[in-house]
């Protein structure tokens, strides 16, 4: 078993936020960078003290800062299908839903990238409704990402793929494996056995253990870069984060390696999708705000992801409580890039409609560094390397000059006049910050190969 309910609900019950204890956790958690116990997260998620949750705030931008510095990683969503076997009450894809429907082909796909391309992604997430037919089944996604690996635009191409579909068997994640994918995602939805039996009528996801032991299943097959999370909404949100942590601590004690990510969905409003429209634990921004800051505390090397599912409000906000990385200029509906079809049905409505290029200028005016980077991936810097790697001092050296080299990149082929003329300033103030002359001399030469015409540079 995994999941324990018993022993999450007893923790919890026990735990006491009173001042000392939650000073002595946050103490502890910006020494020593590690992760923190079922026991510090129970008594972190139950502090309600304005001053003492100001505090949980506070440690957890500075965690964000000393492990990811400045840096906001972008990616967006691809739907290539949304065929769907499964019934989830939340989900417009789901199959009793009458949605028009859609698996793009080759010619679409390539469309699909090729937008995605010339707004300046570099890095996108692979997402299906789960199909057992075998036109939009596991051939079709694995077809589909040589797809999206092999478009160009220009001299850009997509250097990242993740993906998140249905859970699948050894063998199958193996095939998947070898597509040299970045990460494996899937979301548990929820970790309440109940309440996932209510919202899942049928099809294979109605099978709560065959979908929690999804991620095993993807490290038997050599994955070391998974990505877990909850959607927020249909379960109390303090029980799913506690049981968020506890399969993060099963999966360290089995495989010695947690989650590279974790995403934090709130339940959207969906067309034809029950859930939506009564969520029953819905939850609050501030309760959204305090599950993100003690994200960060509780797994400080593990990414959070936001996506355009949030209103750009509060996107600020949780920028400066420990999400590293968002989407933008999202659609969810399958050829919603290219504009196949617009009658084609999308999965859920988005909070953000902002282009890239907008939300890249919000992040510079709120002094954040908007990455591509996706160097670590291609250089195998993934799984335990990857935290070995990913400690403070490396990240100065490699992380920032790699997000500086490809936002100049970004700056020079796709930002608007007003985005560049900011960016331009910004670069030169992160870059007068530095202390290492090498460091600083090594990315001015970076910008100038760039500016010189050439393209993809990392190190
Ligand atoms: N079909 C696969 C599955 O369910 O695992 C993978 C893709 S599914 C489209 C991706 C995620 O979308 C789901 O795991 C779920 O958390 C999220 N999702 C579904 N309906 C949503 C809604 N109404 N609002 C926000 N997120 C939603
Ligand atoms: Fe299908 Fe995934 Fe939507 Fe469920 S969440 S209906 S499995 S696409």
């Amino acid at each position: 078993m995994i999941i324990h309910e018993d022993k999450i609900n007893q923790i919890f019950s026990t735990a006491k936020p009173d001042k000392e204890e939650v000073d002595s956790i946050l103490a502890k958690s910006i020494r020593s960078l590690e992760r923190l116990s079922l026991k510090e997260v129970a008594t972190l998620l139950k502090v309600s003290d304005p001053e003492l949750n100001q505090k949980i705030f506070d440690t957890a931008l500075k965690i964000k800062e000393l492990i990811y510095g400045n840096r906001i990683v972008f990616f967006a969503p691809l739907y290539i299908s949304n065929y769907c076997n499964n019934n989830c009450l939340y989900c417009a894809f789901r199959q009793g839903n009458s949605i028009s429907r859609k698996a793009l082909n080759k010619s679409e796909i390539l469309n699909e990238t090729e937008a995605l391309l010339k707004q300046g992604h570099k890095r996108v997430l692979l997402v299906a409704g789960e199909s057992y037919h075998s036109q939009h089944g596991l051939d079709y996604i694995l077809k589909a990402i040589d797809t999206i690996y092999n478009a160009k635009a220009g001299s850009h191409s997509i250097k990242r793929i993740n993906v998140n579909i249905a859970p699948l068997e050894v063998a199958e994640f193996r095939k998947l494996k070898e597509k040299d994918i970045g990460t494996y995602q899937i979301f548990q939805e929820t970790y309440h056995r109940a309440t996932y039996k209510q919202v899942h009528l049928s099809g294979t996801k109605s099978n709560y253990d065959y979908r929690l032991e999804a991620i095993d299943r993807a490290f038997e097959a050599g994955f070391d870069d998974v990505g877990l999370g909850v959607l927020y909404g249909l379960a109390d949100w303090k029980f799913e984060t506690m049981a968020l942590i506890e399969h993060i601590e099963h999966l360290e004690s089995k495989f010695g390696i947690g989650p590279h990510t974790i995403s934090v969905p709130r339940i959207e409003q969906a067309t034809g999708a029950p859930y939506t429209e009564n969520i029953p634990h819905k939850v609050s921004d501030s309760d959204f705000k305090k599950l993100v800051a003690v994200l960060r505390l509780a797994v400080p090397y593990t990414g959070i992801i936001l996506s355009t599912r949030e209103s750009p409000l509060i996107r600020r906000e949780l920028l400066k409580l420990g999400i590293s990385q968002i989407s933008a200029g999202s659609r969810t509906n399958p050829g919603g890039y290219g504009k196949t079809d617009e009658s084609i049905g999308e999965q859920f409505s988005l909070g953000d409609h902002r282009s890239l290029d907008e939300v890249v200028y919000d992040l510079l005016e709120m002094n954040f560094l908007p990455s591509f980077c996706t160097a670590c991936y291609r250089l195998g810097r993934t799984g335990l390397d990857f935290m070995e790697y990913a400690r403070p001092g490396d990240i100065r050296k490699k992380c920032e000059p790699n997000g500086l080299i490809t936002f100049r990149e970004y700056l020079n082929d796709f930002a608007t006049l007003k985005t560049k003329e900011s960016g331009e300033k910004k670069i030169q103030e992160w870059i007068s910050d530095y202390d290492d002359p090498k460091v600083k001399n090594r990315i001015n030469k970076y910008f100038r190969c760039i500016d010189a015409g050439q393209r993809d540079i990392f190190i």
